[in-house]
C-alpha cells in the first residue's frame, strides 16, 4: 500500500511538473517549521513497526522525504548533544554539547548540559529548586535564527518531558519552553525565557492536572497478535512498581500523586499525549503559523526513551509507545491542517539516538555483548598509572566514554609516551573495551583512518571531553553510577555502532519533495535544509542541505524585471 501511495504522489508531481511554465518562483517560506524529536527512536523502528501504524507516523513516512540511511556520524550518541545537532545543524565539535552532563575541570565537578546556577526555575506547580537554561550551547540554533534575521521576528515554543530537550531545541530565547518535572508535580520553564509563567501555559496546567491520570492502567492498544516478539523478553528490568508483562498500572504508594507515580507517568505513553495536548494548545493560543512570519515549534517526545532503557526496542512496551504516538502525531498534524493549512507548514522528524538491544539477549545468540562497568575502567586506568608513573592515587574520574585525570599526571604522560601505553594497555584490558585514546591522539589516528578515532572526533570538544577516550566493543556501553546510563537499565546507547547511530529522519510539507531517499545523511542536515526552506542562514553548520528532498520550485506568471 506505501508503494501505491507513493507512486500516486510521484505522478501527481509528474503532472505539476508538466505544467510548470519556465518562470519558477522559489517555494514560499513554511508558515511554521515544526521539529518533531523521538527520544531513543532507532533508524529501524520504520521498517520494523511501520505496519502497526494507521496515523501520523503513517502519514510522515508515506507523505514526507524518508531518508532512510540517516545516522549521528559520532561517538557520544546521547539526548542532548543529539538534541543540539538537530537544533543547530552542528555536531558536538562545534555546538559543545559533548554529552547529558560532563565533567568541569574548573568546578571540579559533573555538570548537567542545561545546568545554570544563576538561572531559576519558574514553575507552573510545586516550587523547584535550581535553574536550567542554553548558556552551554556554544552556537546559535535554528529557532534562535527565526527570531532574529527575518523582519519578523518568529514565535518559537518548544516543549518535552525533560528540560534538556525543550531547551536545546529552542535555543538561547523563546516565547514558551516548556518541560515537565517530578519536583513539582506538573510543567515548569526556566528564567532564562521569561520572568512569569506563560498565561496559556498556566491556564493548560491547571486546566490538565497530571494527576488526573492516576490510577490510569496502560494497556496494549493493538490486538496483542499484532505485536512482534514476546511481551516479557529476557533482560528486561522494569522499575520496581511494574513487571515485564502488560497491563502496567500508574499508581502512587498512597492516595495522593508522589514520585512514584510521576515516575510511572513519565515512562508511560500518556506523557506523550499530554504533550500533544500542549502542542495544539499552543498553536491556538500562540496562532502559530497564522502570522505573516515563520513560527518555530519543536517538540520532543520523551517516553520512549525510558521505556526503551527498561523493556529494549524489541519490547512489546516500545512497539505500544510508538503505536499511541502514532495517533498523538496524527492529532497533531489534523490540526495544523485546520489552523495552519496543509502544505503550509514543513515537519522535520528525527531522533536523538538509537538504543542497543538488551545484552541478555544477544548473548543468548552467542555474540559477545554486556555491560561495562566505569569503575572497572578507572581502576584499571589507576592501575595502569600507578605501574607507568609510580605509587598513587591518581584521581581518575569518567563520564561515560571520557576519562579525566588531573592535569599533572596528564603532562607526565605527555612527557613519557612509553609510560602512556602503559596506561592505555591496563584500559583496553578491561572486558568489553573495544579501544582507549589519549585526546591528541585522535586527530592522527582519525586521519589514518580510524573510524572510532573519527566518530570520537566529530563528538570532541576541548575542555569539556575527556583527557581519554574509551570506545566500547559492539553490543556492550557504560554504565556507572555518575551519568552516562542508568545502573538498573536493561540497556543504553551512547557509542558509534548503528544500532545507536542510526536514527529516522522524514521531512514532509511545505517545500519538500516526498520519496525514499538513500544517500547517506545526518541529523545535522535538518536546520540547514530547514534554514534554506526558511531563507535564513545559520553561521555555524557541520550539516548540509538535503538538496534531493526540495520541491522544484512553484510554478508562476512572468514577472517584469
Ligand atoms: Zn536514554
Amino acid at each position: 500500500m506505501m508503494i501505491a501511495v507513493r507512486r500516486r504522489v510521484a505522478s501527481a508531481f509528474a503532472l505539476l511538473l508538466l505544467s510548470a511554465s519556465a518562470f519558477a518562483a522559489p517555494a514560499p517560506p513554511p508558515r511554521l517549521v515544526v521539529v518533531m524529536v523521538v527520544d531513543q527512536m532507532r533508524g529501524d523502528y520504520i521498517e520494523r513497526y511501520g505496519f502497526q501504524w494507521t496515523g501520523g507516523l503513517r502519514r510522515l513516512v508515506d507523505g514526507g522525504a524518508w531518508f532512510r540511511r540517516a545516522a549521528y556520524p559520532y561517538l557520544t550518541t546521547v539526548t542532548c548533544a543529539g538534541h543540539t545537532t538537530i537544533s543547530t545543524g552542528a555536531f558536538p565539535r562545534t555546538h559543545g554539547i559533548v554529552g547529558n552532563s560532563w565533567f568541569d575541570r574548573d568546578l571540579g565537578r559533573s555538570v548537567g548540559c542545561t545546568r545554570d546556577a544563576s538561572l531559576t526555575t519558574i514553575s507552573y506547580g510545586a516550587p523547584v529548586e535550581g535553574g536550567e537554561g542554553p548558556s552551554r550551547i556554544l552556537v546559535p540554533t535554528l529557532s534562535d535564527e527565526l527570531r532574529t534575521q527575518p523582519p519578523v521576528p518568529a514565535r518559537v515554543v518548544t516543549l518535552s518531558m525533560k528540560e534538556r530537550t525543550a531547551i536545546a531545541l529552542a535555543g538561547h530565547r523563546a516565547d514558551a519552553a516548556t518541560w515537565f518535572s517530578a519536583a513539582a508535580g506538573g510543567l515548569v520553564t526556566s528564567s532564562a525565557y521569561t520572568s512569569a509563567p506563560v498565561p496559556y501555559v498556566a491556564a493548560f496546567a491547571s486546566a490538565n492536572p497530571v494527576s488526573a491520570d492516576l490510577g490510569k492502567v496502560w494497556t496494549r492498544m493493538l490486538p496483542a497478535e499484532r505485536y512482534l516478539y514476546t511481551d516479557a523478553g529476557k533482560g528486561e528490568k522494569p522499575p520496581q512498581f511494574w513487571s515485564a508483562e502488560f497491563p502496567h498500572a500508574l499508581k502512587a504508594k498512597g492516595a495522593v500523586p508522589d514520585a512514584q507515580f510521576f515516575e510511572a507517568w513519565e515512562a508511560s505513553p500518556f506523557s506523550d499525549e499530554y504533550l500533544g495536548r500542549l502542542a495544539i494548545t499552543s498553536v491556538d493560543a500562540l496562532k502559530l503559523g497564522q502570522g505573516r512570519r515563520t513560527d518555530f515549534l519543536g517538540i520532543s517526545f520523551s517516553a520512549l526513551d525510558l521505556v526503551g532503557h527498561d523493556f529494549g526496542p524489541t519490547s512489546h512496551e516500545v512497539q505500544d509507545v510508538l503505536a499511541r504516538l502514532d495517533r498523538t502525531i496524527g492529532a497533531v498534524l489534523d490540526h495544523l491542517d485546520r489552523t495552519v493549512g496543509a502544505g503550509n507548514y514543513v515537519v522535520a522528524f528525527s531522533a536523538d539516538h538509537g538504543v542497543a538491544p538488551i545484552p541478555e539477549q544477544v548473548a543468548a545468540q552467542g555474540i559477545d555483548a554486556g555491560r561495562l562497568d566505569a569503575a572497572a575502567v578507572r581502576q584499571a586506568a589507576q592501575r595502569g598509572l600507578e605501574r607507568a608513573l609510580g605509587a598513587g592515587p591518581y584521581l581518575v574520574r569518567s563520564q561515560g566514554s571520557d576519562l579525566i585525570l588531573p592535569a599533572d599526571t596528564v603532562e607526565a604522560l605527555r612527557r613519557d609516551p612509553r609510560a602512556a601505553d602503559v596506561v592505555l594497555r591496563a584500559i583496553k584490558s578491561v572486558p568489553g573495551v573495544a579501544a582507549a585514546y589519549f585526546a591528541e591522539q585522535l586527530e592522527p589516528h582519525a586521519v589514518a583512518g580510524d573510524r572510532d578515532a573519527r566518530a570520537a572526533l566529530v563528538g570532541y570538544f576541548p575542555g569539556r571531553s575527556g583527557d581519554l577516550v574509551v570506545v566500547p566493543k559492539p553490543y556492550w556501553f557504560f554504565v556507572s553510577a555518575d551519568g552516562s546510563a542508568q545502573p538498573g537499565s536493561a540497556t543504553s546507547h551512547g557509542t558509534m555502532y548503528g544500532y545507536d547511530q542510526h536514527v529516522p529522519i522524514v521531512l514532509f510539507g511545505n517545500g519538500i519533495k516526498p520519496g525514499e531517499y538513500a544517500r547517506a545523511v545526518t541529523p545535522a542536515d535538518i536546520a540547514p535544509t530547514l534554514a534554506y526552506l526558511c531563507g535564513v542562514t545559520l553561521a555555524n553548520r557541520d550539516g548540509k542541505v538535503l538538496t534531493e528532498a526540495l520541491a522544484p520550485p512553484a510554478p508562476t506568471v512572468q514577472r517584469g524585471r
